[in-house]
């Protein structure tokens, strides 16, 4: 997707901090932390949405999720975090490439806004 800024993240057409990336996968900080540990995790494929997802992508999005694990570990965010999808208008997604918050370093609250 020419237009979309993730994918613009992915082909380094615009810089990020990357965190974490293979050929499947990129993690990278947040240009505006909502916590200490705010990274955000991604499929290199453009997929749009979770509501997008097909079913071919479900190991993709098994095997992300292992990787949110193992960045969490290696960031010693032993006491817990919080992995976040905002999902289309109402779920508060503003970039259209799916995407995962690991949010860490200090206590959640519940319910979200
Ligand atoms: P959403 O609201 O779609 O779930 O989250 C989009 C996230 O992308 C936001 O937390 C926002 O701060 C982050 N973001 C937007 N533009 C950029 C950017 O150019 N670089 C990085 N690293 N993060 C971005
Ligand atoms: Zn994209």
């Amino acid at each position: 997707m020419s237009d979309c800024l993730f994918c613009k993240i992915v082909s380094n057409e615009i810089p990020s901090k990357k965190v974490y990336e293979d050929d499947r996968i990129l993690a990278f900080y947040d240009i505006n932390p909502a916590a200490p540990v705010h990274i955000l995790v991604i499929p290199k494929e453009h997929i749009e949405s979770l509501a997008a997802l097909q079913d071919e992508h479900l190991g993709l999005i098994g095997y992300l999720h292992g990787k949110i694990r193992d960045i969490a570990r290696d960031l010693k965010l032993a006491d817990g975090y919080r992995v976040v999808n905002n999902c289309g208008k109402e779920g508060g997604q503003e970039v259209g490439h799916l995407h995962f918050h690991l949010l860490g370093g200090r206590k959640m609250l519940w319910p979200p806004g």
